[in-house]
């Protein structure tokens, strides 16, 4: 495949990562083949994670792409879960790998907490992740990715407490790496977990040379521009005021919004209610359960308390910060707060009905 940057945007955007995945497979099986010939390095770290990005990858459902997940499996210049080598054998890798691509799973623990997640030692001391991150970072050749929320902006482990500070003081590669961005692409893929074929996209596209067009939080525009709320299959039960009061009435079949379950759909851009998971087969809401915003940069203490109605005032304020940072959704914005008013008074005007009837 030689696609052209512009190109490879225009078919994720016309195809979605899944319909990218399924139309051009065998060129990015070849392509990762062929990357595999040429001697591509690929390193994955973990930082403080449960592996379930990983897991997420391993399981990346369209069949016809196992192959290609197998050569990229053998062609991992260092990963700790799945390469053969141990010790002082696997350590070595790393301290002399120059990566083609550097991918980051998990958050990384900064300040007084960077000795809380190390690996391999140096003269009798353990290496921290940050020291790591600070020697491969700039010996990497193609581009830097971030796969999950712990990765991208810190996710879980990164929590404040009740005293509102992290005990871990982690971070993820986009305050790691604030003022200090390298000159290769920092592509980052929130996700708790991460979404498998989103990353295989974004591996496939810089293996062949491209990288995907970013928003001002390091994410491909394709999978993070459009609101959950907006393509969730439960989003005309939102508008028509059909709400979920309890969960034991949340599955699709009672003809619910999970809103009032907590839903953070309306705060969170990412296509995960259009492409879904598992090879497109179900997705969070669908499932029953309200989304807890694990695609926000500002999961999960921005998102919390989960399972709780978002009150209309935070998410308009969480819309307005959005579109100062990203300056492009703007009318979205605009169209939203018109149709959630719309949406007001339309319940309002049946609350009046039924209190008349009584
Ligand atoms: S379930 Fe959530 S994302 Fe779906 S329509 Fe309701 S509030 Fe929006
Ligand atoms: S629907 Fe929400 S909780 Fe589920 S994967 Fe998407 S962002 Fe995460």
């Amino acid at each position: 495949m030689k696609l052209s940057r512009r190109e490879f945007n225009k078919a994720l955007t016309a195809l979605g990562a899944s319909g990218f995945l399924l139309s051009y497979r065998a060129e990015i099986a070849k392509a990762l083949e062929q990357a595999k010939n040429d001697g591509v390095k690929l390193v994955w770290l973990q930082g403080q994670s449960d592996t379930a990005c990983t897991v997420s990858l391993l399981q990346a459902a369209d069949p016809d792409l196992y192959d290609a997940v197998e050569e990229l499996k053998v062609n991992i210049a260092f990963h700790s879960t799945v390469m053969p080598a141990f010790g002082d054998e696997a350590i070595e890798v790393l301290e002399t790998v120059d990566p083609d691509i550097l991918v980051l799973e998990g958050s990384i623990p900064t300040g007084d907490m960077e000795v809380a997640c190390t690996f391999g030692e140096r003269n009798g001391r353990e290496v921290t992740l940050v020291e790591w991150l600070n020697e491969l970072i700039p010996r990497t050749k193609v581009a830097v990715v971030g796969f999950g929320s712990c990765a991208t902006y810190g996710g879980i482990p990164s929590g404040k407490d009740f005293t509102g500070k992290s005990p871990t003081n982690a971070v993820g590669l986009y305050q790691f790496l604030e003022g200090k961005k390298p000159s290769v692409p920092v592509i980052l893929l929130p996700g708790c977990p991460g979404h498998p074929d989103w990353l295989l996209t974004v591996l496939a596209g810089a293996l062949l040379g491209v990288v995907p067009d970013l928003d001002d939080y390091w994410r491909p525009k394709t999978f993070f521009s459009a609101l959950i709320h907006d393509n969730c299959a439960r989003r005309g039960y939102y508008d028509e005021g059909w709400f979920a009061e309890s969960f034991e009435r949340s599955d699709m079949k009672y003809n619910t919004c999970l809103f009032k379950l907590g839903c953070r759909g309306p705060m969170t851009f990412s296509s995960c209610s259009e492409t879904k998971w598992n090879g497109g087969v179900n997705v969070c809401m669908n499932a029953g359960a309200p989304c807890i915003g694990c695609m926000h940069p500002g999961f999960p203490d921005e998102t919390n308390p989960f399972f709780k109605e978002q009150s209309r005032l935070e998410i308009d304020a969480t819309k307005t910060l959005f579109t100062t940072l990203t300056g492009t959704v703007l009318v979205g914005a605009g169209a939203y707060i018109a149709t959630h008013a719309y949406r007001e008074h339309k319940l309002n005007n049946k609350k009046n009905r039924e209190e008349e009837k009584k």
